[in-house]
């Protein structure tokens, strides 16, 4: 088939997702779905709060001249000024509409920054593990991902990225709460980590970013917060969603908020618009842009997740499972018992347990749970995360 020899080899790199919806697929079709235990995708499993329902009814009903037409690629001036608010609120900052683009999810706004940002061969440093679309997020637009660990607690190794600072690096992108591991990312981390991107940036002559991509930011577990990327270094800039904590991500919205402070300001602005555009996004959704204006602040239960977390991690601790338990997001990211973690993922799936193994998120001897699934499969999943366990030698 002639398709381009990077989507065949990307395609090949990004199979272990495509694999287990495979095998799970498989499985289901073999066992019955009931009896397979699948924790292999981020997708909510909480049906969106009623004022959503409400207000996309509200708004769905309206009709006027223009309101499914074209407009600002950047999105509509009172959506934007709406997020402005909360974000400033939030943040502790002010940022009005022009500091704020409305994109197709946190994907598209990723998308649509590095496309703006990035020169081929410019690099973004991305601590590891991560979410692995990063990667070709980052190649989509001629750039290189140069992954650099956390340490053993997946907390920010701030020495580590600056050592790894060239005169190519053109973006820092962390991700906080983590996909995979749930870890929120400390107010000392980032304050090290934006003062090492403002020095590198003065030192390299040359405009350094920090990218914080938070789509599970309001999913955070006894009463955490997460400090706030914009306060730590003038060239911050803040990608998030709705897709996790209003339960829509087939709806596509999110935005990207850009520090008032950055440079150079009005360049990116314009960059942005262009990006938008020329990507074919365009705009956000018309309908979902007016619909999340009347729903800043508002989320799905979050101790829907925070009880999932708790009867997960409660259980696997029992079978002697080690991992850092999750202060927010919805995956759990436990050590995995062998080195090999993809051999233990497939000997997870002889019992019908469908994981993903740590090597896809770049940090090899663990694997990922996510737990945004019924209670029942993770009940149901007991047994044989028990027998995996106790054939090496957990306790
Ligand atoms: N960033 C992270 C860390 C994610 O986990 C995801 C989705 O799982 C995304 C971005 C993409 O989110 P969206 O659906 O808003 O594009």
């Amino acid at each position: 088939m002639a398709i381009s020899s990077t989507v065949k080899t990307n395609l090949q790199k990004s199979s272990w997702i495509r694999k287990m919806f495979e095998q799970g697929a498989q499985l289901k079709k073999q066992f019955g779905a009931d009896r397979v235990f699948d924790f292999s995708l981020g997708n909510p499993n909480i049906e969106p709060p009623k004022e959503f329902f409400d207000v996309l009814q509200n708004e769905a009903a309206i009709r006027e001249p223009g309101r499914h037409g074209y407009m600002a690629n950047v999105g509509y001036a009172d959506a934007r000024e709406k997020v402005a608010e909360y974000v400033s609120e939030q943040h502790g900052l002010d940022l009005f509409p022009e500091h704020v683009v409305l994109t197709c999810g946190a994907g598209g706004a990723l998308n649509v920054l590095f496309k703006t940002l990035l020169d081929p061969g410019d690099e973004v440093i991305v601590p590891s593990p991560y979410f692995v679309e990063y990667d070709f997020y980052i190649s989509n637009h001629g750039g290189n991902c140069i992954t650099v660990p956390t340490d053993e607690g997946f907390s920010l190794n701030t020495a580590a990225i600056a050592e790894a600072i060239t005169d190519k690096t053109k973006a820092v992108l962390i991700n906080s709460p983590n996909n995979p591991t749930g870890r929120i990312y400390s107010a000392e981390a980032l304050r090290e980590l934006g003062n090492v991107i403002t020095d590198a940036s003065q030192r390299l002559h040359r405009e350094i970013y920090l990218i914080s991509d938070e789509p599970y930011a309001k999913i955070v577990f006894d009463n955490a917060v997460v400090p706030s990327v914009l306060q730590v270094c003038p060239n911050s800039i803040l990608v998030t969603s709705y897709s996790k904590d209003l339960s829509i991500p087939g709806e596509r919205i999110g935005y990207i908020a850009v520090n008032p402070a950055l440079d150079p300001l009005d360049d990116l602005m314009s960059g942005l618009a262009f990006a938008q555009r020329t990507l074919g996004f365009v705009n956000a959704s018309a309908l979902m842009q007016r619909v999340i204006a009347r729903l800043q602040g508002v989320t799905v239960d979050i101790s829907f997740y925070q009880r999932k977390r708790d009867l997960l991690c409660g259980l696997l601790q029992d079978l002697g499972y080690s991992f850092v338990r999750p202060e927010g997001a919805f995956y759990l990211f436990p050590r995995s018992p062998i080195d090999d973690d993809v051999q233990f993922v497939q000997d997870l799936q002889q019992e019908q347990i469908l994981v993903v193994p740590g090597s896809g998120f770049g940090r090899s001897g663990h694997f990922r749970i996510a737990y945004c699934v019924d209670d029942a499969i993770i009940t149901g999943a007991a047994d044989g995360f028990e027998r995996v366990a106790k054939r090496y030698g957990l306790r």
